[in-house]
């Protein structure tokens, strides 16, 4: 039997268990892969391919010297492809 289990309060969804904005690694089932200095614990970014839901493969804070320089921080953030944006109803960024 197929078992399909939902993501529950309390379920560890993504390596990083904090309370922190951190730096995230994606993949999609579908080979797009991205990075976002905009990841939380715990949330999803939708696949900008597909809409999918992905939740990081890797998460490392945004104090390790060189990572945040890769973030374009002119670049605007997807606040519709962001779970904690969509959580929060506003930039998940000022949170
Ligand atoms: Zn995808
Ligand atoms: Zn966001």
């Amino acid at each position: 039997m197929h078992k399909f289990r939902r993501p529950r309060e309390g379920d560890k969804l993504t390596p990083y268990q904090g309370n922190k904005r951190v730096f995230g690694f994606f993949k999609c089932k579908c080979g797009k892969t991205w990075q976002s200095g905009n990841s939380w614990a715990n949330t999803y970014q939708e696949c900008k391919s597909c809409t999918k839901q992905v939740y990081p493969y890797e998460q490392r804070p945004l104090e390790v010297p060189n990572l945040d320089d890769k973030v374009d921080k002119n670049k605007p953030h997807l606040q519709e492809l962001c779970g904690k944006c969509q959580a929060l109803g506003r930039l998940c960024r000022d949170y």
